[in-house]
């Protein structure tokens, strides 16, 4: 059950790998509609053109949602790290919890029984009955 640590966290990164890749791409295809507006020639058109202007905003506006994304991507991708750590860590300690259950089961005394001598109720522990010393 606790293995769904590993699968949660898994997915976190997953899910936070995409949103970083997506923000690269979206950062990678803004530098890429800048650059035509950052030579001489590209600024006289955005003088010009409030329109060419406009794009060129809207580019570096992508740029910094894309770089967002890396960010937040980023950190999407650590907490899954982190949850599938946790996770493999408590599947670590999942078999030892259950042979210290096993081994406190082993430890506790059997039920009390009655005894076959007299019929009074004795511990499961004791071979010789304390009321009258039958031996079962
Ligand atoms: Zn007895």
């Amino acid at each position: 059950m606790k293995k769904s640590y590993l699968i949660i966290g898994l997915l976190i990164l997953i899910i936070g790998s995409i949103v970083f890749i997506g923000g690269i791409k979206m950062v990678e295809v803004a530098d890429e509609a800048m650059s035509e507006y950052e030579t001489l020639a590209g600024e006289i058109v955005r003088i010009l053109s409030p329109e060419q202007e406009q794009h060129y905003q809207d580019a570096k506006e992508a740029k910094q949602t894309g770089q967002t994304l890396e960010v937040v991507g980023g950190v999407i991708g650590v907490v899954g790290i982190v949850v599938m750590v946790v996770g493999y860590q408590k599947v670590e300690e999942e078999p030892q919890q259950q042979q210290q259950i096993v081994v406190i089961q082993e430890s506790v005394p059997e039920k009390s029984k009655y005894c076959r001598g007299c019929g009074r109720e004795i511990s499961g522990d004791y071979v010789v009955c304390p009321y009258c010393g039958f031996e079962r």
